[in-house]
């Protein structure tokens, strides 16, 4: 059993082929529900302690494990959280994770650059990083204007009609 962290900060449970999101945390046990019962219909469902241990399968799958497909799913949600916190390059970060993935895995990634324009997305959603000074203080066109080219952030030396 594998848990790993989603870009969204929610965490996702790998056993057994099978994929589940995190439902509901009760007082010392969690509720998991399969992460395909939005696109199946699936029902199956496990329980684990607050801890994440001690697996318990009470509903089952409507499909087949896929044990590829929860490694490439694992592989892309751990290189995007890369792409959100670490300085690498969406280049390096996907250098990486193929050195590492089984030629199984590689092979139902996807190509190159759809996998590249992910990161590059992942990576473009982060907020700019706080100016040290007003020097440093970029405020884009598109943050000025509330239409279409009329800004809303005046100088003081403007008057009022
Ligand atoms: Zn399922």
């Amino acid at each position: 059993m594998e848990i790993i962290k989603t870009t969204r900060g929610g965490d996702k449970l790998c056993l057994d082929g099978f994929m589940y999101v995190k439902k509901r945390t009760y007082s010392n046990w969690i509720r998991w529900n399969c992460a395909r019962s939005r696109t199946t219909g699936c029902k199956g469902a496990l329980t684990t302690s607050d801890s994440f241990e001690d697996p318990r399968s009470f509903l089952s799958h409507n499909h087949p494990a896929d044990r590829t497909g929860v490694e490439v799913t694992k592989l892309r949600t751990t290189m995007k959280a890369q792409a959100k916190q670490s300085r690498s390059r969406p280049n390096q970060i996907l250098t990486q994770a193929l050195l590492q993935a089984s030629t199984e895995v590689r092979a139902n990634l996807g190509s190159v650059q759809t996998c590249k324009r992910d990161l590059q997305r992942q990576r473009r959603g982060r907020l700019p990083k706080d100016p040290a000074s007003l020097q440093e203080l970029v405020i884009p066109d598109e943050s000025a204007t509330s239409q279409p080219g009329s800004p809303f952030l005046c100088g003081t030396s403007r008057k009022s009609p």
